[in-house]
């Protein structure tokens, strides 16, 4: 039997490796575009920041560290087709010679690229967006280069990872532009002004409900012009989303942003053919249907769960609530499942409750506020989302809430569950048991 697998990063190579120990009798053979296999793109930000001055630290594994598993690595392979009729892949390597494989069972593992702006002059140069190691090194050289005036458009998760890294590498100005009005889009107000405020705290000018027109410079960009101004610019920074690499896989059943659907067991609508990561969808726990987000998280569990499903393992994964954290500057910031308006827009009886509790007690030091919004069903408290921020020990507190709406829990359950409780690390009830408490 042999197995193809689409892309070597999180998801593919998760997979592969699965199948390997699963089959080692059988043949794994990776086709990868680029060089660059198995790195974790989470940890580019804080490369950009100056936070880690290696590199090769967000390199996981090597091709070779994976031949030497057994499994066959072919890079500077991109695909440009697959026929699902006849079972083929056909592509070019990089130095332009045409290729063609065949398979028994296809996992396509191949991602997602950068959202590009298409405007006049976005092709100048110093305009990044980040995704791989090389696009890091290159952004960082620049901001290092220049040490100027740093635009960043769009305001979304690793935007404010990328302002956080800007404001420690002290450029001279920091602008960001997000086309909606808010900053975080899909956390409620209340936290997306209190990024908003973090980030002018540390001296940024964030321009909300602004949409960028167009870059001008000479050879390197210099100006970003928008709908209401226009603003000096060394540096540019795109992050707008990702859009998913699917354009060879014609035919197979898509969301309308073009991420394979996938069923519980990963499979795509054709027959042998599956998918995993940035490419497919994931299934809602809440929403019972294919979504689509973007997160390392699922992309290695739905990369080993699909290794197993490949190999005729019936397995299903159907519990993603889209739970997510980060840090600007002084704020953690974290979401689990849906809020209010999201589970109404659902057709949910939602309600939802804000507490601003403490992280420990108030006589040992440094204890903080953290705002933790929970939301619930009205007519039985069941949870369905939450989100929190505050200065410190606030972001993995969301995982006992994604836990438990995960296991169908009410609030009242949440509020008594046996959380510790030690003056160091938090209060006899807990932070999240006094949200859980307050849901009525
Ligand atoms: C800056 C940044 C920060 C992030 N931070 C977080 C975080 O904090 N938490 C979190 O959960 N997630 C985060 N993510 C998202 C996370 O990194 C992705 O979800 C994850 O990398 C997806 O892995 P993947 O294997 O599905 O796809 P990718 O990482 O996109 O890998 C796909 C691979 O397929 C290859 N490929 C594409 N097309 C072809 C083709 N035609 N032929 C052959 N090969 C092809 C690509 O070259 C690539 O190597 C972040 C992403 C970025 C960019």
């Amino acid at each position: 039997m042999r197995f193809i697998v689409i892309g070597a990063n999180a998801a593919g190579m998760s997979a592969a490796m699965r199948i390997k120990r699963r089959r080692p009798e059988c043949e794994v053979v990776v086709l990868e575009k680029t060089f660059e296999v198995s790195y974790g793109a989470c940890g580019l930000p804080f490369y950009v920041a100056g936070l880690n001055d290696d590199l090769d630290l967000v390199r996981i594994r090597s091709a070779e560290e994976f031949e030497q598993s057994g499994i066959v690595m072919r890079l500077g392979h991109a695909v440009e087709q697959v026929d699902f009729a006849s079972k083929t892949v056909t592509g070019h390597d990089d130095v332009g010679n045409a290729f063609f494989t065949s398979y028994d069972r296809l996992l396509i593992a191949s991602g997602a690229s950068a959202r590009l702006l298409n405007v006049p002059g976005a092709q100048l140069r110093n305009i990044f967006t980040l995704k791989t190691p090389q696009d890091a090194e290159a952004l960082r050289a620049a901001i290092e280069r220049t040490r100027g005036n740093v635009v960043i458009v769009g305001g979304g998760a690793i935007g404010l990872e990328l302002a956080e890294a800007c404001l420690l590498q002290k450029v001279k100005s920091l602008r960001v532009i997000e086309a909606t009005g808010q900053l975080l889009p899909g956390f409620d107000e209340e936290y997306a002004l209190a990024a908003l405020d973090e980030l002018a705290r540390y001296g940024a000018h964030v321009h909300l409900g602004e949409r960028v027109a167009g870059f001008s410079g000479g050879e390197a960009v210099g100006r970003v012009a928008t709908d209401k101004g226009e603003y000096d610019a060394d540096v540019v920074i795109v992050s707008v989303g990702v859009v998913p690499n699917t354009a060879f896989a014609a035919g197979l059943d898509k969301l309308p942003n073009g991420a394979i659907v996938t069923d519980h067991a990963m499979k795509t609508s054709e027959q042998d053919v599956f998918a995993a990561g940035d490419c497919a969808s994931v299934w809602h726990a809440l929403l019972k249907k294919p979504v689509y987000l973007p997160l390392g998280t699922y992309a290695n569990k739905q990369g080993r769960l699909a290794g197993d499903s490949v190999c005729g393992k019936p397995v299903s994964y159907t519990r993603a609530l889209g739970s997510m954290m980060l840090r600007c500057m002084g704020l953690e910031f974290a979401k689990t499942g849906l809020t209010e308006r999201e589970a109404k827009a659902a057709g949910m009886d939602a309600k939802s409750v804000m507490v601003r509790a403490h992280s420990h007690p108030h006589y040992y030091p440094d204890a903080c506020e953290i705002a933790i919004k929970l939301c619930y069903r009205e007519n039985d408290g069941v949870l369905l989302g939450a989100q929190l921020m505050g200065e410190r020990e606030t972001a993995l507190r969301i995982d006992p809430i994604a836990v438990a709406i995960d296991r169908g829990m009410t609030a009242e359950e949440l509020g008594f569950a046996d959380f510790g409780y030690a003056p160091p690390f938090a209060g006899s009830w807990d932070a999240v048991a006094v949200a859980a408490n307050a849901a009525k």
